[in-house]
């Protein structure tokens, strides 16, 4: 039997901007000059009332994200004074922090304040990540990925697909995921953007549902998460991603790009026959 029910997760940018590293196909690197907003740390009154929202529309994930390579002391602090405030709010919230490469202690004193998963995505294959980004390593993230695992949190970690790599390249990205065996992992099709190094192009509807097809046949006990690109590939239309595999997404307004209104994402999810869950079980 078919399980029809979805994940709803959200993302809440509380740092943005300005981030030194070269990742090509990220809107946040300082070295592209996108137009986005660029702020440091968001408010804690503001990142409780965006949760507050997310989940009355049925989030059951909230994840907090810094730009920038690495998660150094003040951002570990202030992540963990977030993720306390959410969890005294009471609002049943399973907390993710995203802020690049972690060492262990940073990531138990996460947990021990409170955050229950860590996402650091993979991206692309190792061979691959050279060509997309030189100022840190496809072995860093991977450390990483290791580093919530021994920390105890639950692991969310994927990658993108569109950023030029080869069928080769998604395998060997998958295999590596495989090995990780994440609780979830966000699917994300590169978003073109002009300011970016990276050639204008979308992947077509068929090549990312063949990506998905192919992320369930590796990850197949792993909430697939599809996260950024989904409006750019497939529009209004989106149920073949569900057909293909999907069972989590991320609701509302992504890191630099707008998503649908998270009432709207909801509706449309139910009007293809699945439910939301209510548990993060
Ligand atoms: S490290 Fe993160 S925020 Fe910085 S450019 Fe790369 S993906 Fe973007």
């Amino acid at each position: 039997m078919i399980n029809r029910e979805i994940f709803l997760c959200s993302i809440c940018n509380v740092s943005s901007g300005d981030c030194p590293e070269d990742c090509k196909y990220c809107t946040q690197s300082a070295h592209y000059g996108a137009q986005i907003q660029r702020y440091k740390f968001k408010s804690i009154d503001k990142i409780l009332k965006e949760a507050r929202t997310l989940r009355e529309y049925g989030a059951l994930g909230f994840c907090l994200v810094t730009a920038g390579r690495s998660l150094e002391s003040d951002k570990c602090e202030y992540i963990a004074k977030a993720a306390q405030a959410i969890k005294e709010a009471n609002l049943n919230l399973h907390i993710i922090a995203c802020c690049g490469s972690a060492d262990l202690d940073s990531l138990k004193y996460l947990k021990k304040n409170g955050v229950d998963s860590y996402n650091h995505n993979l991206e692309t294959s190792k061979a691959f990540f050279s060509h997309i980004c030189t100022t840190h390593t496809w072995i860093e993230r991977f450390e990483t990925c290791e580093n919530t695992l021994k920390a105890e949190l639950g692991l969310c970690s994927g990658g993108i697909f569109g950023l030029g790599e080869s069928w080769g390249d998604r395998i060997e990205l998958l295999k590596h995921l495989q090995i990780l065996s994440p609780h979830s992992s966000p699917i994300n099709f590169y978003i073109a953007n002009e300011a970016l190094p990276l050639p204008m192009q979308t992947l077509s509807q068929e090549e990312a549902l063949e990506c998905v097809q192919l992320a369930r046949e590796f990850l197949p006990n792993t909430r697939l998460m599809i996260a950024g690109g989904r409006e750019a590939v497939f529009g209004n239309y989106q149920k073949p991603l569900f057909e293909a595999g999907i069972n989590a997404v991320v609701l509302g307004d992504y890191l630099t790009t707008d998503g649908k209104a998270p009432k709207d994402d909801v509706a449309m999810i139910e009007s293809y026959g699945y439910i939301a869950a209510t548990n993060c079980h």
